[in-house]
This record gives C-alpha cells, sequence and structure tokens, in this order.
C-alpha cells in the first residue's frame, strides 16, 4: 500500500454502503474515492429501517442524532380489502418487528445525506462514471472507468448494490447468486391526494398490492406496487417503457384507488423497476477486491434490513481493514465476523411466504384474518436477528 496514507480504495456505489464504509476508512486514515453512476446524490424519499445492531454503528459515527431527527414516525399501517374498506390498523412495529421505542425510520435520501455530509469533506467523489474494466494484479488494481479515466487504487470495494457491477467484473454474472423471491415492485412518489398522514396504507388482492405511504406530513405518498411474478421478467429490465407497461396490465381494473395509482406511475419521473430478489455469494472477496452491503447480501425490502446490514458490513470492513495486517486477512476476518448475522436476516423472508402481500386467495384470506385478531402478525414482534452482531471495537486500530 502506498507509504503517506494506510493505501487507496475505490468504493464504488455512493447510496448506504459506500458512504459509510469511506466514513470508517477515512477515519482510520485510508485514502477513499467513491465512484457512483448517478449524476448526483440519490435522494429517493421510500422510508428505511436502522435497526439493531445498524443503531449502535450510527451511534459510533456521531449522526444518532440527526437520524433521530429525520425520523419519520410512522404511527400506523392500515390494511384494506379488495374495495377499499379497512380490515384494521397495526403499529409498524408489530409488522416488521423489532424495538419500537429506539428503532429508526428515515427517508432513505435523508440517510443518505447525512451520511454524504459526514465524509464530502474528506473523500474525493467521481459522479456520473463507473468502473468498466479492473485489473487486480500483484500490487494494486489498475481501474478503467467508463468516461475514460484510468488509476490504479490498493483495493477496490463493490458498494453498487443488488445488481452490482463490480460483483460481476470479479465474480462473474448475477444468475447464480440471485435468489429471486417471487416479487417484481415499482416505486414512485405520486401527490398526497389522500390527506395520510405520518401512515401507511396497504391493499391487496392475491397476487398483486398497492402500498401508499406518507413519509410524515408531506405533500408527497411513496407508492410502491408489489406483485407476484413466478419469473422475473428479464425483458423489462432495461426498458422502462416496457416496465410502465407490464405494471400497468398488471394493475388493469378500477379497485380503489388503483386507476390513481398506475396514471401516476405511467408519469412519475422517479419511477423504480426492480425485482424482490437476494444475493447468495459464496465468497465475497477475490483477490484485492470485496463487496458490501447488497452487492454482497442483499436481503430484499421484505426483511426491511438492508440498510442495516449495509451500514454494519461496512462497519466490519473497515475494521477489519484497519486492524489485520493484509487485505487477504482483513477480507477474510470481515466476512468471519458478518456472514451469520446478513444470513440470519436474509433468513427472515423466504420465496413467495411475504406476509405483506399474499400470492393466493387462501394466503390472503388467512393473513387477514390473522390480522383481524391479532395486534401483531404471529410470530412477528421479536426479532433477536437485527441484533444478532455485537459490535467490536475498532477503535484502538493503528
Ligand atoms: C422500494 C424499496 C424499499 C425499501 N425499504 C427498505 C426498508 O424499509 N428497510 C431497509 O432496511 N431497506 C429497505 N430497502 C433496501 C435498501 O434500500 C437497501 O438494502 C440498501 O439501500 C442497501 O444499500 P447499498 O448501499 O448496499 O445499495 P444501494 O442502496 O442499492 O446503492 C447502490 C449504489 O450504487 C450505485 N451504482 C449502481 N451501479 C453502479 C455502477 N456500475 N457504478 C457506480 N455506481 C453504481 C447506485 O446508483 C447506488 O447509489 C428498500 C429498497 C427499496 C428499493
Amino acid at each position: 500500500m502506498s507509504s503517506s496514507t494506510r493505501g487507496t480504495v475505490l468504493i464504488s456505489g455512493a447510496s448506504i454502503a459506500g458512504p459509510a464504509l469511506a466514513f470508517w476508512l477515512g477515519r482510520y486514515g485510508f485514502d477513499v474515492t467513491v465512484v457512483e453512476k448517478a449524476a448526483a446524490l440519490r435522494n429517493g424519499g421510500y422510508p428505511i429501517d436502522i435497526r439493531g445492531t445498524a443503531l449502535e454503528v450510527v451511534r459510533r459515527m456521531g449522526i444518532l442524532s440527526r437520524l433521530r431527527a429525520a425520523h419519520v414516525d410512522t404511527r400506523r399501517i392500515t390494511f384494506l380489502n379488495p374495495d377499499g374498506s379497512p380490515i384494521t390498523s397495526l403499529r409498524p412495529a408489530a409488522l416488521a418487528g423489532g424495538d419500537e421505542s429506539s428503532d429508526l425510520e428515515v427517508r432513505r435520501g435523508d440517510l443518505a445525506d447525512v451520511l454524504y455530509d459526514a465524509i464530502r469533506d474528506d473523500t474525493e467523489f467521481i459522479f456520473d462514471d463507473s468502473i468498466a474494466a479492473l485489473d487486480d494484479r500483484e500490487g494494486g488494481v489498475d481501474v478503467t472507468f467508463r468516461g475514460g479515466g484510468r488509476r490504479t487504487f490498493d483495493l477496490v470495494i463493490g458498494a453498487d448494490g443488488l445488481h452490482s457491477n463490480t460483483r460481476s467484473l470479479v465474480l462473474g454474472p448475477e444468475e447464480p447468486f440471485h435468489r429471486y423471491l417471487g416479487y417484481c415492485f415499482a416505486g414512485f412518489t405520486l401527490p398526497n391526494d389522500l390527506g395520510l398522514s405520518h401512515e401507511g396504507v396497504i391493499w391487496n388482492e392475491p397476487g398483486r398490492a398497492a402500498a401508499l405511504y406518507a413519509v410524515g406530513d408531506g405533500d408527497e405518498l411513496f407508492g410502491f406496487l408489489p406483485f407476484a411474478r413466478p419469473e422475473p421478467p428479464f425483458t423489462a429490465f432495461r426498458d422502462p417503457d416496457a416496465q410502465r407497461d407490464l405494471v400497468a396490465s398488471v394493475y388493469a381494473g378500477d379497485r380503489w384507488e388503483i386507476p390513481r395509482l398506475t396514471t401516476a406511475m405511467r408519469t412519475a419521473d422517479d419511477l423504480f423497476f426492480d425485482v424482490v430478489s437476494q444475493i447468495h455469494l459464496p465468497r465475497w472477496s477475490a483477490g484485492r477486491v470485496a463487496l458490501v452491503g447488497d452487492a454482497a447480501h442483499a436481503p430484499s425490502f421484505l426483511t426491511g434490513q438492508g440498510t442495516s446490514l449495509a451500514l454494519v458490513g461496512a462497519y466490519m470492513l473497515a475494521g477489519a481493514l484497519a486492524t489485520e495486517p493484509d487485505h487477504t486477512a482483513a477480507f477474510a476476518a470481515y466476512e468471519r465476523s458478518t456472514r451469520t448475522f446478513a444470513e440470519m436476516n436474509q433468513a427472515l423472508v423466504t420465496e413467495g411466504n411475504a406476509a405483506l402481500f399474499p400470492s393466493t386467495p387462501e394466503a390472503l384470506a388467512e393473513r387477514n384474518a390473522a390480522l383481524r385478531g391479532l395486534t401483531a402478525l404471529p410470530g412477528d414482534t421479536e426479532r433477536p436477528e437485527h441484533s444478532a452482531l455485537t459490535l467490536p471495537d475498532f477503535a484502538a486500530a493503528p
């Protein structure tokens, strides 16, 4: 590694895992560059959760109070019948589990902003670019950027999400590592014409659902259309028009607010379409390249744990790099200490069993019966998985 610093590290991806890793590596004396394919920081408004061990990570980063101030405090989730009549309302923790008194829920973009603010002065950012090729050789990794630049780094870390480009470059195509959970979804923002405040509304028919989240009191809603699909619609992934057509065809009809939602989806400028999937890798690194966050072990939004895993993984990877004698030992230590935690949280869901989005009439009827009779879905309040990793103290790192 170069002599002036602990080493140079290129991180691909500036969402959650990338900036969190940059924070800790900067703290330990590494020289960090972050490359992000988007032209600027992405500020998607959907709410994400920070729970269990990840709360301790953000406390150690010194950003807990800013995040508490951004807490969106969703007070209830109301489930609706196909005709729009209410089934019941529950506290969010009754659904996802966790500890209501300490868990945080913030807009993803707010967390990304807070992380960016914490590192912007000490970190080089390259927006609107990405890694085109990697040549991992004895003393470093030669990186060719899509924009044409070429540089050499001691280490490269992929924090570029579920469909990680870095992962493909070092471990090959995604398919063998991709575990499709049987759903696709479209997410987008729309005007809050329903007067919702600090709450979510979930409408279900077998195999298709619509969720609206009022993140606070704002005049925008986050709309979310998840639907069951036996095979992932690969042909739609690279074509936004095909995505819109697919979603509109699945949500044909005039139940509840569905026509309003599909119209908003058609014109949304922030439409986000993807599969509900997990990533399971035999290893999280190869040579001088490692993966963190969704790139390494995406758990899917059904677990509500993607962000927390990303924050914890970043802390553990940086700490290992700061304390182990070399990157090989560090990557091994990172994986040894973090893999079980990631896998426990991935196991919170299995294919086709999403309680929020039942696929068959029988499963929906059963789910609704459970909802009517209870204040929490069976077995869903205790979540030891959220806190299953105790953070080591890397503060003594040289
Ligand atoms: C609609 C929705 C709802 C969710 N709800 C929750 C929730 O309630 N709770 C929760 O914990 N999690 C939730 N998640 C999941 C959560 O957003 C992710 O698990 C978490 O953001 C993982 O962070 P990450 O930094 O690893 O990856 P991402 O957030 O996916 O970030 C990857 C970054 O890499 C960039 N990138 C991609 N390709 C390249 C490239 N080739 N070159 C450079 N940069 C690249 C992307 O632009 C992005 O900025 C939700 C996700 C979605 C989509």
